[in-house]
Parts: C-alpha cells; structure tokens; sequence
C-alpha cells in the first residue's frame, strides 16, 4: 500500500470563509491546511484525493480507528430506531447499557468499585469534577499539580495546567493549586516525590495543605513524560497520609493507549478518583466521566449540573467499544506487541541523532531538543502523507499516537516516512549550521 498525497494542481482550494469566519483561535487547521471529508481505520482523506496515514488519532480520541464499522453501525442502528438523542441525564436504555456493560467489563474484573459521574462532554468537564468534588469532600482548597500537567482550558482545570501560554488565556488569576516538579523534572537522581513529602511534612514549608493531588501517569501535551510505578505509588500514598484524594487524569493516557484500559493498571495503588474523556466513546464522540470511590459521592441532587451529561450516542458506541474491544486480553496483548515495536523503532531514530525517546505503551515519542526542528519534522511529514503532532513545553517531543488498532506493517510504514524526513531535517540543519 503507498500512501498518496495531491500535489498542488488544478483547483486551489478557497479557504478564504474559514479566514473571513472562523476564529483566529483555530490551531490544528494551520499545521494541516487541506479540507478533509472521510476517514476510516488509521486512514483520513482530503478533498482532493490526498490520503493521510493518522498518527493523531484526533488526539487520541479515535483509539479504535475512524468509523470503526461495529461501532458505526451501532450508532446507525441507534439513530435509525429513534433513540433518545439529547443528552439530560434521564435513565435511557443507552445509558443502563453503557452502564452494565462498563461494571461487568471494566470494574469487577479489575476490582474497581467507582460511582461513574457524567460531567458535559469534553475532558475538562470531567476534571473541574474532580476537583471540585475534591474541595467539596476535604474542605480544603489547594489542589497539588505537577509541572508539565495538561488537564484542560476551564478555570479550574486551568489552574492545574503548567503551561504558560495556555495559563495566559485565562484573564484571571489562576489560583487555589500549586505545581511540584514531576517525576524526572530534576534529572534521574532526584526523587520528587521525595521533594514533595518533605514539603508536605514541613509546616514552615508555604505549602497549602492539600485538597487532592492530581497527576497524570504520562503526561500527553507535557511532553510524554512517563512517572514509574514507584514515583506513582509514593504520591498516592503521600496523598493518603496528608488526607487529599488521589487523582489520576486519565483522559489521555486511558482507553488503551498506555497499555491497559487504565493506564495505572497494576501499579499497586487505586486512584480514589479518575478522570476520562477522549476514546471513551471510541467514535469521537464527546463524552467525559469522574469516578469515584463511593464513599465520596457527597453530591446532592443536581449541584453539579449541566445540560449535556451523558451523551447517549457515545454511550452507544463506547459500548460497542467496551464489548468488541474489552471482553478479554487480546487487544491489550495487542498493543503491548505494538508498542515494543514502536519502542524500538523510536529508540533507533533517537539513537542515530542523539536524542531520546519518552512515553509508554502506544503512547511515545522523540525528544528532538527544538520545538523548530520538531515543527519542521511534523510538516515534511504531512507533505508526505502522514498525520503527526508535537507535545512538551516547547512542542520538542515527535509525538505518535497512532490508533491502537493499527496493523505491524502500516505502523512500519509511518514510521519509515518519520525516519527518512527527520533524517532529512538533521541534514538540513547541519547545512545551516555550516554555512
Ligand atoms: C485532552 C486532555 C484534557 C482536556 O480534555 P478536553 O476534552 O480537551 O477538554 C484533560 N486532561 C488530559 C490529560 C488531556 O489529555
């Protein structure tokens, strides 16, 4: 199979309504600038017979791949009997499905025993949930996050984000958080969380006590920066010892993409709240979710409302999802495959240039040192049909996150095309460099 991309020839595309119309604020637009009409598996198409290899999976909200035809036809078979549609969080069939089959899939199996809360749509939601229920549970205000953590755009998921230019956005002060060094901030010999603990024990230390401590186990647009299982455990009983909540914002790093459906699967801790969003519906469907232990499903009736909670939709198709995907270990055993090859492939890359790989499971990437060089990389890419992003403070990190469905040799394929145009940016930095 090769991948083909259009030359520019014949009709220029008009894109003067998106200029004329759309918001400045547009982003992902600008890095690939051609009009897309269908997709299906790891494959998009543009409108001028282009076709692109996908190693974005709509930020890993398509884990499963586009249109992945049983969870399609689910959605089709829906709609066509007239389900309910809107997204009031009455009890619908849907909802009781999705339900079920999340407890008997997902929960009992791995001994989890969560209340599911469905926040709006969109990962943000599901953390200003978290969090909020947090403050609500403890009393206290100060939730502890970690440098390098993303968690969303709304205030309070806001406020837990390092990011200094997604933090300017916000017009207020973001407050009510304080950002510890992750794990690895300092180097391989400094224990941060033995940092934390330190602070945590000290009275004079200026630290708040905390609400909760929210973390990421890889974090996806911080630079993929993966905290071991050790460093993980030690937070979560850090959190436990100091009576802030653990929790762990899965949003990303969940659904497979690590490894597991959770990305903190046999780690040895259980998180007392989690965050999901992104491939939970499988289809690319906004839906978000909060789990929590029982004991802190505090809420009273509708004090944390919303118009659309629960989107019966995805919860059609994050069932189809739960059922072809989860009901036994063949597609963990799956990923793990890929995973190692896609961990060997990137360590080769990196190793050729002197540079390093980050991540886990399906989730990895190349720290190419320059968020230029990584740019510069991203878009030779696109030129020769293959979808692929950046990530880290300075967007340095090559990041692939291909859909985990996709087969040994397309991934392969992908990977060719990202060796051969860094290679070629390598060269061409040396020839400035000698100039
Ligand atoms: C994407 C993401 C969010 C925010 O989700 P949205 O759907 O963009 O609101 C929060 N946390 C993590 C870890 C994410 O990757």
């Amino acid at each position: 199979m090769t991948i083909t991309t259009p030359k520019p020839s014949g009709r220029i595309p008009d894109r003067s309504i998106y200029e004329r119309r759309e918001s400045e604020v547009r982003s992902y637009a600008r890095a690939m600038p051609r009009q897309f009409d269908k997709a299906e598996g790891v494959w998009m198409h543009d409108n001028q017979g282009g076709r692109y290899l996908d190693f974005l999976s709509g930020c890993s909200t398509l884990n499963y791949g586009h249109n992945h035809p049983i969870l399609k036809q689910a959605l089709i078979d829906y709609i066509s009997a007239d389900g309910i549609a809107h997204g009031l969080d009455l009890h619908t069939d849907a909802k009781e499905k999705f339900l079920n089959t999340y407890e008997e899939l997902i929960l009992k199996p791995r001994g989890l025993d969560y209340r599911a809360m469905f926040t709006g749509p969109t990962g943000t939601n599901a953390v200003e949930a978290a969090i909020k229920l947090a403050r609500k549970v403890t009393g206290r205000e100060n939730v502890i996050a970690f440098t390098n953590g993303f968690h969303g755009m709304t205030l309070g998921a806001l406020a837990c984000t390092g990011n200094a230019a997604k933090r300017g956005g916000a017009g207020v002060p973001l407050s009510h958080v304080s950002h510890e060094p992750y794990d690895g901030y300092y180097g391989p010999d400094v224990d941060t969380a033995e940092l934390l603990e330190q602070r945590l024990a000290d009275p004079s230390s200026g630290l708040d006590a905390p609400a909760a401590i929210l973390v990421e186990t890889v974090q996806g647009e911080g630079g993929l920066n993966a905290a071991s299982p050790e460093w993980l455990r030690k937070i979560a009983a850090l959190a436990k010892e100091h009576g802030a909540l653990f929790i762990v914002d899965d949003i990303q790093a969940g659904c497979g993409r690590t490894g597991n459906f959770f990305s903190f699967e046999d780690m040895g801790f259980t998180p007392d709240i989690v965050t999901q969003a992104k491939s939970l519906s499988g289809m690319g469907l906004p839906f978000a979710l909060t789990l929590f232990r029982p004991e802190l499903d505090q809420w009273s009736p509708g004090e944390h409302n919303g118009t659309f909670r629960g989107n019966n939709h995805a919860f059609v198709t994050a069932t189809a999802a739960l059922r072809h995907f989860w009901s036994d270990t063949a597609f963990e055993d799956d990923i793990a495959r890929r995973g190692t090859l896609l961990e060997q492939r990137l360590e080769t890359m990196a190793r050729e240039h002197g540079f390093e790989t980050r991540g886990r499971g399906m989730m990895r990437g190349i720290n190419v040192g320059s968020g230029e060089l990584a740019d510069a990389v991203t878009a030779a890419c696109f030129d020769d049909g293959l979808i692929i992003e950046t990530s880290g403070a300075h967007g340095e990190v090559i990041k692939v996150l291909a859909p985990l469905v996709i087969d040994d040799a397309l991934l392969a394929q992908g990977l060719d095309i990202l060796e051969a145009r860094l290679r070629e940016a390598m060269a061409d930095d040396l020839a400035v460099a000698a100039e």
